[in-house]
């Protein structure tokens, strides 16, 4: 899960909050020291936790939250809100040459994922109708180039790396013979792989800025592992220093990364994250939005990753048909039925569901989830007349009883079904129409 531990401990400390008319200082001081310990434990750096808790402080403390129906709800926003600033913002989206090719470089050290994010670049961009060609300038570590070749290869795309036995070869040349050859061929994007090492070193920083003077890119992107923790800030300084770079891609995000390198490296090296890596195929990998990582992060959910990502997966059609049920609260069981049918043809079904709002409380659930979670929803759902999947209010608890016997399940688990069903209908409906869902629990707004 995203950010595991940093968004239970944040989710708790605000649900501390819960059922407060009004909030006095100590109540908000109590709950700041805890985001600050929960930051300071995620290894976000100090000057961003600083920066943070003060301004969550400072806004918690006004009238904003004051004359607020639901203080504690507020307070919830306030985070959020705080969140997206410290993640950048808004997106940002890759600037391409206004005369091809656009040149894009790819810097970090080595294991960051750089050469991983080539291949998810190129088949990210191919889908696009670029024309992209991978280019491999790591001629340092053994079998960078057939690594790439593979890549690429999987991603479908070209790739551009020096004649095999022309002994180690320079990768300035390497790089800047690679744009006369995306030029000539007509390819659209250039993709440069550069050398890493395992720290920060001399060498490589001169090599990465020499292929950058000679190469001129429109963007250089600095790939950091987001499991580094209290590196991070260190590491993206040196290569600020070092290469500069226009933005930044964090891989890793399946792992159990604390959120540090996340949240702390905007603010202190002022460049947006721009993409974020979520696992070893090529699919994985997502442009980063900060607000909806802040919604991630605060379980809120990510409705609209799901969606696109759902759009990809099934036909338009049927997304905007979905997305038109939430906001008007015509979604049923059945077409619950129907979505957790459909995942199963999609690539990570875990992943999907982590995107739902409340997910990091049911964490546990989504690790064990196995498919005989959804033969049993479907067994639930099946012994349910056509009315009660339509309307989830006819089901009393004669009906329950009955459905339960009839699936061979328990009415705790149709209670369990149903109530998920209502809750995700509900916060779907909020973000459908455009709207910040309630953390579960916390009552109306
Ligand atoms: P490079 O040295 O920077 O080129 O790094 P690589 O692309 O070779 O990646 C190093 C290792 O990390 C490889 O085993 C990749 O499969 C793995 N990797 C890269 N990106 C991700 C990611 O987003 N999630 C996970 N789980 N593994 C990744």
């Amino acid at each position: 899960a995203t950010f595991g531990t940093l968004s239970t401990r944040l989710t708790e400390s605000l649900k501390n909050l819960r059922g407060k008319g009004k909030l006095s200082a100590a109540d908000v001081d109590g709950t700041i020291r805890e985001i600050r310990r929960a930051l300071l434990d995620a290894d976000v750096s100090l000057n961003v936790v600083k920066k943070f808790t003060g301004d969550v402080r400072e806004r918690a403390l006004s009238d904003e939250v004051n004359k607020a129906l639901n203080p504690a709800q507020q307070v919830v926003q306030i985070v959020n809100d705080e969140l997206v600033a410290i993640l950048g913002g808004s997106q940002r989206r890759l600037e391409f040459a206004k005369k091809p090719p656009t040149v894009i470089m790819l810097a970090g050290l080595q294991g960051a994922g750089k050469t991983t994010l080539a291949g998810k670049l190129a088949k990210y961009l191919a889908k696009d109708k670029h024309t992209p060609l991978l280019v491999a300038c790591d001629l340092q570590r053994p079998n960078a180039v057939q690594q790439l070749e593979v890549v690429a290869g999987n991603a479908g795309v070209a790739v551009y790396s020096p004649e095999p036995g022309n002994g180690v070869g320079d990768p300035v040349q390497v790089a800047k013979d690679s744009i006369k050859f995306a030029t000539d061929k007509q390819y659209d994007v250039v993709i440069i792989d550069t050398a890493g090492r395992l720290g920060v070193d001399a060498e490589l920083m001169k090599q990465a800025a020499d292929i950058r003077t000679a190469t001129s890119p429109d963007e250089v992107l600095f790939v950091i592992d987001a499991m580094i923790g209290q590196d991070a800030v260190s590491t993206a300084q040196a290569f600020q220093d070092g290469v500069d770079f226009t933005g930044v891609v964090l891989t890793k995000l399946d792992g159990d990364a604390r959120g540090g390198a996340a949240l702390s490296v905007v603010s202190e090296t002022g460049r947006p994250i721009m993409f974020a890596s979520t696992g070893e195929t090529l699919d994985d990998f997502e442009p980063f939005y900060p607000d909806r990582m802040a919604s991630r992060i605060l379980d809120l959910g990510d409705i609209l990753t799901l969606i696109e990502q759902a759009q990809e997966a099934f036909d338009e059609e049927e997304a905007a048909q979905l997305q038109e049920k939430f906001a008007t609260d015509s979604f049923t069981l059945e077409d619950f039925l129907k979505q957790m049918q459909q995942l199963k043809n999609m690539g990570s079904m875990k992943k999907m569901l982590s995107m739902l709002p409340g997910a990091g409380a049911m964490k546990e659930q989504l690790e064990n989830f196995d498919e005989q979670e959804l033969v049993r929803t479907e067994a639930i759902i099946q012994s349910m007349t056509k009315a009660e999947r339509q309307n989830t209010k006819l089901l009393n608890g004669s009906r329950r009883l009955r459905i339960a016997k009839g699936s061979g399940m328990t009415v705790t688990d149709v209670n369990a079904l149903v109530n998920r069903f209502e809750q995700a209908a509900k916060m779907m409906k909020t973000v459908a129409k455009g709207g910040v869902p309630q953390m579960p629990g916390m009552g109306p707004m």
